[in-house]
Formats: C-alpha cells, sequence, structure tokens
C-alpha cells in the first residue's frame, strides 16, 4: 500500500513513512492510491467483535508491511486498554432512530484519544525498531494537546513538546496537559493566543537546522494515520445498527475535517452510510462552502465549542481531492488561491460534494438550547460539541434510516458552559477525580523561536 500526496508533486510513501512525516514536501496531504474494499461479507462479520477486532481488521489493509500481525494486534490492545468503558465506543439511543456514539471514554475524555493513543502506540513500535528518536512538537487549543501528552507519556522514543496559549484552555484541559509526571512529555504556556502558537511550530518546522538536529515529527490532524483511527467507530456503530443490510447516517462535529472525512473513508470502503452531515457552530466556513461553493476564510469568533473555532479546514482538502476527481494539480491550484484570500469549488466537484455531504450550523443560543433539550428529553449531558451535532442532526433527519450522532467529548471537560446551559454541574469521571489535586508542571514561554527552540534543545539533551 503506496501513500500519496493530494497535490500530485511529492513521492509516494509507505504507510510507515507517511506517518513519520505527517505533511507532504509538496505542501499536500497523504492519501491511500487506492481504497482497500470492506465485502457485505466482511462488514457482517464485524457483528459481535470486540472493539479491537474490528479495529484490526478495518485498519490492517492500510498497513501494508508496517506491523506483522501479532504485532498490530499488541499496539491496538495496549491503545485501547486505558478507555473507561468496555466498549471503547458504545451507542446510545437519545430517541427513535437517533442514536449518540459516546467517544468520550478515553483517558482525556475526548475523541482524539481514539487516534493519538494508537499513533503513540505506532510510533514507540516503529521507533524502537529502527533505534531511532523523535521530538514531537504541538500546538494546541486544548484538546490535541492533552490527548498526546496522555498518549506519548513515558514512551522510550519520543519527547513532546506541546504549546498552548497561557490563560486561554479550560482547566481541565491545562491540568490533562500538566499533571503527568513522566520527563518526555512537556508543557509550554506561551504568552499569545493559538494562532502564535500554531506559527512557532511552523516556523519550527521550517527551520531545517533545528528541525533535522532535534528530529522534528508532527502528529497534528493531518496525520494520515489519525484519520485512519476514526474509520473503525463508524464501522461499528453502523454494524450495531444493521449494516450492511440497513444504510445509516451520521452527524459529526467538524472543525478540521479529520473526523468527519474518517466517515468519508469508511463509506468508501463499501460502508452503506446514506450521508454525513458536516455540523459547524457559529465558524460556519464548511456550511457556507457546501451551500455555495465559496471558501473564504473571514476570521474567527470564539465559541462555546472551542475546538470547532477553526479559520482553515486542514482536511477538507482530501475531500476536495476526491470530489475534483483525484486531480492533484486542481488541488494545488486552489489552495494557492486560498493562500491569495480563497477560492470557489468547480460546479462538478461541488455537486461531488453534494452526494455524499449535507451541513448545517448551531450558533450558541441553539448549542445551549440543544444541551438543555436533550438533558430534559433522555438524561444524556452533551459538552457543547456534541450539542451543536445534535441541534444540526435534528434538521437531517431521513425516514427510514438511522442517525449516529458523534459525541466527541465527555461534558466534565466543559463543565461552564454545560452548567450555564442546564443548570447540571457534570462531574469527572471517578477514574480521574484527582485530577484537580495532582501537582502542575508546565513552563512559561515568551513568543519568542530562539528562545522556544532553545529550551527544547536543552530538555531533549538531559
Ligand atoms: C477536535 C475536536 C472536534 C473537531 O474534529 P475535527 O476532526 O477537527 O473536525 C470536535 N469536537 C471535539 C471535542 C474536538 O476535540
Amino acid at each position: 500500500m503506496r501513500y500519496i500526496s493530494t497535490r500530485g508533486q511529492a513521492p509516494s510513501l509507505s504507510f510507515e513513512e507517511a506517518m513519520l512525516t505527517g505533511l507532504a514536501r509538496d505542501g499536500g496531504l497523504y492519501l491511500p492510491e487506492t481504497i482497500p474494499q470492506m465485502s457485505a461479507a466482511d462488514i457482517r462479520a464485524l457483528e459481535g467483535v470486540s472493539y479491537e477486532e474490528a479495529a484490526f481488521r478495518v485498519m490492517r489493509p492500510f498497513i501494508g508491511d508496517a506491523f506483522a500481525d501479532e504485532e498490530f494486534r499488541g499496539i491496538i490492545a495496549r491503545a485501547y486498554a486505558g478507555f473507561g468503558h468496555a466498549a471503547r465506543a458504545p451507542l446510545k439511543q437519545l430517541e427513535p432512530g437517533h442514536f449518540l456514539l459516546e467517544l468520550f471514554h478515553g483517558p482525556t475524555l475526548a475523541f482524539k484519544d481514539f487516534a493519538m493513543q494508537l499513533i503513540g502506540q505506532m510510533f514507540e513500535a516503529s521507533l524502537t525498531r529502527s533505534g531511532r528518536r523523535v521530538c514531537i512538537v504541538g500546538a494546541t487549543s486544548g484538546d490535541t494537546g492533552s490527548a498526546a501528552i496522555e498518549a506519548f507519556r513515558g514512551l522510550e522514543a519520543v519527547d513532546v513538546f506541546i504549546l498552548y496559549p497561557h490563560g486561554r484552555v479550560s482547566e481541565v484541559q491545562r491540568r490533562q496537559m500538566t499533571t503527568p509526571v513522566e520527563g518526555n512529555v512537556h508543557a509550554l504556556a506561551i504568552d499569545g493566543h493559538f494562532d502564535d502558537a500554531q506559527a512557532r511550530v511552523k516556523d519550527m518546522f521550517n527551520d531545517f537546522e533545528f528541525r533535522d538536529a532535534v528530529r522534528l515529527a508532527g502528529v497534528n490532524s493531518i496525520n494520515w494515520a489519525r484519520v485512519l483511527a476514526q474509520v473503525v467507530y463508524y464501522f461499528t456503530s453502523a454494524v450495531s445498527l444493521g449494516a450492511p443490510e440497513r444504510k445509516v447516517s451520521f452527524t459529526v462535529p467538524t472543525g478540521n475535517f479529520g473526523d468527519v472525512f474518517a466517515g468519508f473513508i469508511a463509506r468508501q470502503m463499501g460502508l452503506p452510510i446514506d450521508r454525513l452531515v458536516v455540523a459547524t457552530n457559529q465558524n460556519d466556513i464548511l456550511h457556507r462552502c457546501l451551500g455555495t461553493g465559496e471558501y473564504r476564510p473571514d476570521g474567527v469568533i470564539p465559541s462555546i465549542s472551542p475546538s470547532m473555532d477553526i479559520q482553515v479546514s486542514s482536511n477538507f482538502e482530501r475531500a476536495l481531492y476526491y470530489a475534483y476527481g483525484q486531480d492533484g494539480a486542481a488541488v494545488a491550484q486552489v489552495m494557492d488561491e486560498l493562500k491569495a484570500g480563497g477560492f470557489a469549488v468547480s460546479q462538478g466537484a461541488l455537486q461531488a460534494l453534494r452526494e455524499v455531504f449535507e451541513s448545517g450550523r448551531a450558533d450558541e443560543d441553539a448549542t445551549r438550547a440543544a444541551i438543555r433539550a436533550t438533558w430534559d428529553a433522555s438524561g444524556e449531558l452533551l459538552c457543547p460539541h456534541s450539542a451543536v451535532a445534535v441541534h444540526v442532526a435534528g434538521a437531517h433527519r431521513h425516514p427510514g434510516v438511522p442517525m449516529i450522532t458523534l459525541a466527541t467529548a465527555h461534558p466534565a471537560k466543559f463543565p461552564a458552559a454545560v452548567e450555564e446551559a442546564s443548570g447540571i454541574h457534570a462531574p469527572l469521571p471517578e477514574r480521574m477525580a484527582d485530577l484537580y489535586d495532582r501537582a502542575e508542571r508546565v513552563t512559561r514561554v515568551g513568543n519568542d523561536l530562539r528562545a522556544i527552540e532553545t529550551l527544547i534543545k536543552e530538555r531533549i539533551a538531559n
């Protein structure tokens, strides 16, 4: 299995190389050259197997010879052992025909654990085998950084540095980054906004001398291995509602388009998905684009669902690649236009997108109302991201097709917004109830590239 760039100008790579590289050299994102198929019989056979076994069967065709079967089973087992629910991704009924896929039972209470825990184990296995070490640097507005620190803490072959904007992440998010005691993970609080943190990380990747000296690697949401890990729960949830005999639709709280794109891959593999509904908050560039064909970033307005506050949705490029008939040059062209302010999706590509994707938005009031109404009707307490999706799902139900809405974070991760909407305080699950008592370890850094690079080099040397 080879991986090719969405922009068509980078050399093809193996799964392992694509995972360790992240972004392609031509600025594109990696995709499998062909998408493996699951037959109806393969899909039917997933019924009743463990999440780990389903994960093995769904992902195995994508990884080539990166890992032997038994090694890969071990990686998957270790990745999901720390989840707080035996089903890993349990499905709950909200009302007739509408189901909630709970993806927040991982160690940091957000769906990003599904991908990050797996990628942590895959990095460790691959690097240990080749005797290499890498240094992972990432910027976060909260969920990605906590998931990365949790996934990589204590591993031998990896150092992790996460930059987050000082004073601008929730207390739970901050504590999840600052309380792990392992010496290979480092939380850095930068004076500035998320955009500053992200810009300094980009600068580090562009500083080739530094990049080579510390062997920099990235695990942000464009990493193909992260997308792949998320394909699995589309299969497990659809099968539990009767796939492949019955079609299902999904509504997905969307920011960088990684999660919903994993649904697209599941559909391409043969899972009978009717519609993928892209749910956005008031930062609705994707909803507007699917409506009008115009993709023009116009600034972010902070919301109570911060993990979906985006300007540029990086994984959307992967969907565009298929919509443009796998024409890398066409994708490179629109991405160039984006740099100059925005682009218009061609009529043919827009039509192709609309054959699969629908979209909707929820403003702040609608989000709060969905938290309240869902609590009243079903006793399920939603985080604001999941509430955006539940609101949008309501308008996209089709008779006879069950709707599965993805719940991407635990309500206790966003207690203030949840309490304001519902009057209910969401307690942390018992296994992390002492989070507020653990000692924090964090380094405050200025918004200064050289200072940050020096700090990282010193820490790695020790
Ligand atoms: C990251 C995140 C999202 C958005 O997922 P994308 O893959 O970026 O579209 C939604 N909800 C939560 C809680 C998240 O952490």
